[in-house]
C-alpha cells in the first residue's frame, strides 16, 4: 500500500460510441494501486473507460487508466470536481472521506457502494455494532477509553486481548495484542493511546480463517464466490487456497454469514467477507470490506468472472458474472520483498544459496512461468515496508 489515494472513473464504449450511458468512477486508495489496475485492465477489455484521480504521477493504474487526473483525494474540491465528470463513483478503499461522498450523493452523484457502507466499514467499532445489531455472529467486543475500561475488557473477555483501532487499519496496522493486564498499556501506546480511538474484541481461537466475496448488483442480486482459505503471516494476507479445505456444511454457513452480513449494507460492487472458522465450527465475522479484496485475486485466473470484472458490472447495473471456479482448485502466494522472493527460490525450487543471482525477482519470474497453469501478477513495488510482528 502506499498510503496514497486515487479515484477511478469508467465509462463504457465502442469504436468510439458509448454503448452504456454511464460513467463509473472510483475512488480508489490501493495496495499499491494495484487493484486500480486490475479494475483498469479488466475495464479497457470491455471497453469501458476508467478515470483514476491519484496523486501520484505514475501510479499503478496510470498505465492502463482511459484518464489520470493528478490530485489528492484528501482534497475535497478536487474530488468535487472529479466527481461531476463522472458518472457511477465506486471507491475501492473505505479510509475515504466519507463526508464529501455522503455529499457528493446529495448532489446526486451516483456512488456504489453507498456513503452509509463506507460510514460504516471504515470505523471497525461502528462496523462490529451494526453487525452485530443485525444478528451477525462475531467476537465480543468492547469501546475502550482508558486503562480502566481496558481493565475491564480484559477482566472481562480474558487474555491474550485483541485490541483494535478504530479507523485507518489495514495490513495488522492497527492491531496490538495485549497477553496481559501489564502488558495493556504497551499495547496501547504501539497503536498511539486511547485518543486514537481503541476498541477490544475476545481473542477468536480460530482453527481456520475464511473469506467470501460476495457480488451485489444494483437490481440487489446477491451473488457468492466460493469460499476460501486465508493464511497470513505478520498480517498481510500471503497464501489463500480456493475453494477452502472445509466441509459443505462449513462453507454454507460461512456463505450465508457473509451473504447476511452484505444484505445489511447499502449499495452495489463487491464485498470480501472475512471470517474465523472456530474449532467449535463456528462461524465469526472478522470485518467486511466494501471492494475487491485481496483474498479474490485467484478469480482473474480461476473463476468464470473475475472480482474486478464483477465489481465493474455490479456498480454499473450490468448483469453479474458466474462467480463459479473453472479449474478444480487454486492456489495464492503473495510475496513481498526480496528476502521473502529469496526463501521462496531455497525452499520452493530448492536452488542451493549459491547459484542466488542479482535480480532474484527475474529467477523467480523465470522459474515459475516454467509451472504450467501458475501466473505472475508483478506488482512493481517501489518500496517494500517490514511489517511489525506480534504473535501468541
Ligand atoms: P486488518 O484490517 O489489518 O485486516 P483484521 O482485523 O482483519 O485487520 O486483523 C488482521 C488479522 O489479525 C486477522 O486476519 C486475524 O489473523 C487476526 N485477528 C484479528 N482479530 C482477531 C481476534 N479477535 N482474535 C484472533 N485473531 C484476530
Ligand atoms: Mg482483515
Amino acid at each position: 500500500r502506499t498510503g496514497k489515494k486515487q479515484v477511478t472513473s469508467c465509462q463504457a464504449s465502442n469504436n468510439g460510441h458509448e454503448i452504456i450511458p454511464r460513467e463509473v468512477h472510483g475512488i480508489c486508495d490501493t495496495i499499491v494501486g494495484v487493484l486500480g489496475r486490475m479494475l483498469c485492465q479488466v475495464a479497457s477489455q470491455m471497453a469501458i473507460k476508467v478515470m483514476v484521480l491519484d496523486p501520484l504521477e505514475n501510479c499503478p493504474a496510470s498505465a492502463v487508466a482511459y484518464k489520470h487526473v493528478v490530485g489528492s483525494f484528501d482534497d475535497g474540491a478536487t474530488v468535487e470536481d472529479f466527481a461531476k465528470r463522472c458518472g457511477v463513483l465506486t471507491v475501492e478503499i473505505e479510509h475515504v472521506d466519507v463526508a464529501t461522498l455522503e455529499k457528493l450523493e446529495q448532489q446526486g452523484v451516483d456512488c456504489q457502494p453507498k456513503a452509509s457502507t463506507i460510514r460504516i466499514i471504515q470505523d471497525k467499532y461502528l462496523q462490529k455494532v451494526h453487525f452485530s445489531q443485525h444478528g451477525t455472529p462475531l467476537p465480543d467486543f468492547m469501546q475502550i477509553d482508558d486503562l480502566d475500561s481496558a481493565k475491564r475488557a480484559g477482566e472481562l473477555f480474558g487474555y491474550p486481548l485483541m485490541i483494535k483501532s478504530r479507523r485507518l487499519a489495514y495490513d495488522g496496522h492497527g492491531n496490538a495484542v495485549a497477553h496481559s493486564e501489564e502488558e495493556i498499556s504497551s499495547s496501547v501506546s504501539v497503536l498511539g493511546g486511547y485518543d486514537r480511538g481503541l476498541y477490544v474484541e475476545k481473542w477468536a481461537p480460530f482453527k481456520k480463517e475464511l473469506a467470501v466475496i460476495v457480488a451485489r448488483g444494483r437490481d440487489n442480486n446477491i451473488s457468492c464466490y466460493p469460499v476460501v482459505e486465508t493464511i497470513h503471516k505478520d498480517n498481510i494476507c500471503h497464501i489463500v487456497k480456493a475453494p477452502a479445505d472445509v466441509s459443505w456444511k462449513i462453507r454454507r454457513l460461512a456463505a450465508d454469514v457473509a451473504q447476511k452480513a452484505v444484505s445489511s449494507l447499502e449499495g452495489a460492487g463487491v464485498f470480501a467477507v472475512e471470517s474465523f472458522l472456530t474449532k467449535d465450527g463456528q462461524i465469526l465475522l472478522n470485518e467486511v470490506a466494501p471492494r475487491p479484496h485481496n483474498s479474490g485475486h485467484h478469480t482473474i485466473e480461476s473463476c468464470l468472472t473475475s472480482q474486478y470484472e464483477q465489481h465493474l458490472r455490479a456498480v454499473l447495473g450490468l448483469p453479474l458474472g458466474d462467480p463459479s471456479m473453472k479449474v478444480p482448485a487454486a492456489i495464492m502466494y503473495n510475496l513481498l520483498g526480496e528476502e521473502e522472493l529469496a526463501f521462496f527460490l531455497l525452499s520452493f525450487y530448492r536452488i542451493n544459496s549459491g547459484e542466488l543471482g542479482f535480480s532474484l525477482a527475474h529467477q523467480f519470474i523465470g522459474r515459475a512461468l516454467n509451472i504450467s497453469g501458475a501466473s505472475i501478477h508483478w506488482y512493481d513495488k517501489p518500496e517494500m515496508r517490514k511489517q511489525p510482528r506480534w504473535a501468541i
